[in-house]
């Protein structure tokens, strides 16, 4: 015991000084000038970061090169830095709860995938040269998992005493997928390395499997209701996946590679690669078709027994009797996702977030230094406190932006450009009585004046 105090004295003394801001007896106070995120390229100097192979090919791509949520590894592969992280754990939490609420339960399995498992699909033939393969130093053949339909169905076949009583069995994970894609581009929406959302379900009868497909895609519409963004349903192709029923959720933006025919009068939506033709008029009641463009966020498979009856992944039905696994496959692109949103809200120069995702909520800015205003540098400190004391579920979500060499109006250029939520400006009034701070609300355009206790209020 006495060592352990020695040593946790000792860990404590470490303190990272300078990383903080410390207000004595206060919490820790999160400040712009210490975070890793590499500010304010010129689109000169983001094009040259993409090498000399690369392009900008997408607006979501230059706005997170340009304000260092993303920084290029190789072709198609990029280092997501501390914001995005942020943004990716929000939307992993979101997705975790939609997935829990219908029962999912969360596994992660390895990237690396054994050959012998897709030889028995035939897709290590079929799926080309998008399969990453490699060899361990036994010259045993592996691709690094692409999907998982092969080992989650494997995983299951493996179960000697699954039972009806057990199903519907909804096993998800969030991790790297590896596709060689023919032309990676639009930075984090079609990359090489990217976060995946795959839920695999098991049924015991195609009815039932029905009910989990539906209640999955209902789980999406869901989960992008609360993200705000507008994703359509669209009937779409069963690709390289296989199965006999499928849907995509397409969000509508001009950079989408999809192209989408939609129906206002009776609701049909398609893929059109799904549409034999062209069509003008929608197949289902001759009504006008609209055609859009569309982006890819999640994708839905019910597969019957395709894979369950290759490995033989079975259940004891309630006869006693052994009977195949009717499974459903359900993808949501991540990191696309989070790109995606960028597409879909920003301007040409400013990033907004959902507020759901938004890396941190809050962003404040005190007075430029050598100004008068010491003062006001003072208010914003003991606002900051005084809001992460007062409002719980923003602790850890304001940022003080000290970069006090900076002008209040350059700051506040790379605020609106960066998107927080809220950016809190400690100005001329902040020294008034009482003190006013401005308030830029961004996801809805409005600026006002407020004093702390207003503040508080609207956050
Ligand atoms: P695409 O048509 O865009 O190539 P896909 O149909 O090949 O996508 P799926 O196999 O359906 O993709 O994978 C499920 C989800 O994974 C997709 O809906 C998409 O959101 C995401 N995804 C697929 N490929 C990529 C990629 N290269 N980069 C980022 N996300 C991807
Ligand atoms: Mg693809
Ligand atoms: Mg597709
Ligand atoms: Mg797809």
């Amino acid at each position: 015991l006495p060592a352990l105090a020695t040593c946790s004295h000792q860990l404590s003394g470490y303190v990272p000084h300078r990383f903080h801001h410390r207000a004595p007896g206060r919490g820790k106070r999160l400040v712009l000038s210490r975070m890793f995120q590499p500010q304010n390229l010129r689109e000169d100097q983001v094009l040259s970061l993409e090498g000399r192979s690369g392009e900008l090919t997408c607006k979501s791509q230059r706005l997170m090169l340009q304000v260092g949520l993303i920084h290029p590894a190789s072709s198609g592969c990029y280092h997501l830095l501390p914001y995005t992280v942020r943004a990716m754990e929000k939307l992993v939490r979101v997705i975790d709860q939609e997935m829990q609420a219908i029962g999912g339960q969360k596994v992660n399995m390895p990237s690396l995938s054994p050959a012998e498992l897709w030889r028995a699909t035939s897709r290590w033939d079929s799926m080309g040269k998008e399969l990453l393969k490699l060899r361990d130093r036994h010259g045993k053949e592996y691709c690094l998992g692409p999907t998982h339909e092969e080992a989650i169905t494997a995983l299951i076949a493996s179960q000697q005493t699954l039972s009806y009583r057990q199903l519907p069995l909804l096993l998800y994970q969030v991790t790297r997928k590896f596709r060689d894609e023919p032309r990676p581009r639009f930075g984090l929406l079609r990359g090489r390395e990217f976060y995946m959302k795959d839920m695999y379900t098991f049924d015991s009868s195609p009815e039932a499997a029905q009910q989990t497909y539906s209640l999955v895609c209902d789980a999406y519409s869901s989960l992008f209701d609360r993200l705000g963004l507008q994703c359509v349903k669209v009937q779409a192709d069963v690709g390289s996946i296989g199965g006999t029923m499928s849907h995509e959720f397409q969000l509508p933006v001009d950079v989408g590679e999809d192209r989408l025919a939609v129906c206002s009068g009776c609701g049909f939506s398609a893929n059109m690669e799904t549409l034999d033709l062209s069509p003008t008029n929608c197949p289902a009641c001759q009504g006008p078709l609209t055609k859009t463009k569309g982006i890819e966020v999640g994708h839905t498979f019910y597969l019957g027994t395709k894979y369950s009856s290759i490995f033989s992944a079975q259940f004891t039905n309630v006869h006693g009797k052994p009977s195949l696994a009717e499974m459903g496959c359900y993808g949501l692109g991540v990191t696309r996702i989070l790109a995606a949103v960028i597409e879909a809200l920003a301007t040409e120069d400013c990033i907004r977030w959902p507020g759901l995702l938004a890396p941190y909520q809050v962003c404040l800015i005190s007075p430029k230094k050598g100004s008068k205003e010491e003062a006001a540098t003072e208010l914003t400190g003991h606002l900051y406190d005084h809001i992460t004391e007062a409002v719980p579920q923003l602790r850890g979500e304001v940022l003080l932006d000290d970069r006090t060499h900076l002008t209040i109006g350059n700051r506040l250029k790379d605020a609106n450009k960066f998107g927080y939520p809220f950016v809190i400006i400690a100005g001329k009034r902040a020294l008034d009585d009482p003190a006013h701070f401005e308030v830029w609300c961004q996801n809805t355009g409005e600026v006002v004046f407020l004093t702390r206790e207003g503040v508080l209020e609207l956050l």
